[in-house]
């Protein structure tokens, strides 16, 4: 009888380890479902096509758009833009730079530029905490879009 005691104590001990062992074999599956999508998104990135006002600026702009920024900065503020940073990679400038003028302001770290013909300003550059070169777009130069349907978040800007 003290036997089956001990074997039904063990059972009952070991029964809810083996449970919890079989859930975290299921997250990290659920965890690695989740990733392979995730690594075919590049594949599938979104391509859009931005421009300034009156054209002279055209470019594509690929990735998944699905966070952009409102920066409370002294030329953010300004001019109202909505930023999504890409990878210069994954830009595509199709227009020539001659009708581009480049504007830099405290840092001199970000280059801000807008169209010498309309005043629009499609994107900026500037180099992320790694060294990659990064565009920050201007959703709202982005055609077949919605800029304000974009999640966009504050960016305290005002107080680098
Ligand atoms: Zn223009």
């Amino acid at each position: 009888m003290a036997n089956l005691n001990t074997l039904e104590k063990i059972r009952s001990q070991s029964g809810p380890v083996k449970v919890h062992h079989a859930m975290m074999q299921t997250g990290n599956m659920a965890i690695a479902a989740l990733q392979k999508p995730m690594k075919n998104l590049k594949e599938y990135a979104m391509k859009y096509k931005g421009s300034c006002h009156c054209g002279e600026i055209a470019f594509t702009a690929e990735g998944e758009l699905t966070q952009a920024l409102a920066c409370n900065c002294s030329i953010c503020s300004r001019k109202g833009t909505l930023l999504w940073f890409i990878p210069v990679t994954q830009f595509n400038l199709l227009t020539p730079r001659d009708k581009i003028t480049v504007y830099t302001f405290n840092k001199q770290v970000i280059k801000h530029q807008f169209c010498k013909v309309c005043g629009v300003q499609p994107f900026a550059e500037g180099v992320d905490n790694k060294g990659n070169t990064m565009i920050a777009v201007n959703i709202r130069c982005l055609e077949d879009i919605d800029p304000l349907a974009i999640p966009s978040h504050l960016y305290d800007g005002k107080s680098l």
